[in-house]
């Protein structure tokens, strides 16, 4: 799955490739992705010029000249691949590993006058909507939280946030209402340098280990994007080389594993959350 690094390395990419570009033409081969496109999808789209790209949580948002945007979410496997007409599919501006076009599941085509931007989701939960006016779209991310590497996600914040919540940290973490972002593989790794058991109940966090907690968010994040994403399912950065992030992971997919913590001889665990999956290491993370 896609998570905030990886959006943000594809965002820029789209940034370098296709911003103030013209969309010539949409083509639509499978309008059922995880919300079924609107009818006038492509009507809104086609003829106008993207004037600015950016990124709201994991959407990326295509802000067009007629004052409308379009926002899409990669869902748990959607990529978008960059093609340059003349090159015969070989998608040696994206972000994958493979260098060609997948034959399957490229539902949505965007046309540029050099480049394509292609759509490819196999189990189509990722989606396009349009919004008209800034309005529907601030609306619309109301109920996100802030993201981790924001300066409003600060102790006083979370502080507030965690007081009467008898829910796990974990699930606290993954709840995009507290915080908007951070997504499984981040969130384990994000507990594991913060000490503390993904099982603890959020009132029960102390004041130092919330001031941990939010230190270990905003380095981690921070880091991955540095580095170019975590490299799961296909990822690559732009220069088309494997994300390396996940060669640093101290306990996602670590199960059995001896602990990283300095001074800790304890093993990795894997247990199921909420149906994901957890690594800890049960002697250090308290
Ligand atoms: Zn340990």
């Amino acid at each position: 799955m896609p998570e905030l690094p990886e959006v943000e390395i594809v965002k820029k990419s789209l940034i370098k490739k296709i911003k103030s570009r013209k969309i010539k033409r949409v083509i639509i081969r499978n309008s059922n992705l995880r919300f079924k496109l609107k009818k006038n999808f492509r009507k809104k789209l086609e003829n106008n010029i993207i004037n600015n790209i950016f990124r709201i949580s994991k959407y990326i948002v295509l802000e067009l000249n007629n004052k409308s945007y379009c926002v899409f979410h990669l869902g748990m496997s959607g990529t978008i691949h960059l093609v340059y007409k003349k090159k015969n599919n070989i998608t040696n501006t994206s972000f994958y590993s493979s260098p060609f076009l997948p034959k399957k599941h490229n539902h949505l085509e965007f046309i540029f006058d050099k480049i394509k931007m292609i759509y490819n989701d196999p189990r189509r939960f990722g989606f396009f909507l349009i919004f008209k006016g800034r309005d529907s779209l601030k609306k619309y991310f109301l109920k996100l939280g802030p993201e981790p590497t924001s300066k409003s996600f600060d102790i006083k914040y979370v502080k507030k946030y965690l007081k009467n919540r008898n829910k796990n940290i974990k699930n606290i973490l993954l709840d995009q209402r507290f915080v908007s972002g951070l997504g499984n593989i981040y969130v384990n790794e994000i507990l594991f340098y913060s000490k503390l058991s993904p099982l603890k109940a959020g009132c029960k966090l102390k004041h130092k280990e919330i001031k941990n907690l939010i230190k270990f968010s905003k380095k981690t994040i921070t880091k991955a994007i540095k580095k170019g994403g975590s490299s799961i399912q296909n990822f690559t950065n732009t220069s088309g080389t494997k994300g390396h992030f996940q060669n640093s992971f101290k306990v996602y997919n670590q199960e059995q594993e001896k602990c990283r913590s300095a001074y800790c001889d304890g093993t990795i665990v894997k247990l199921f959350i909420s149906n994901r999956s957890t690594f800890f290491c049960k002697k250090c993370q308290k």
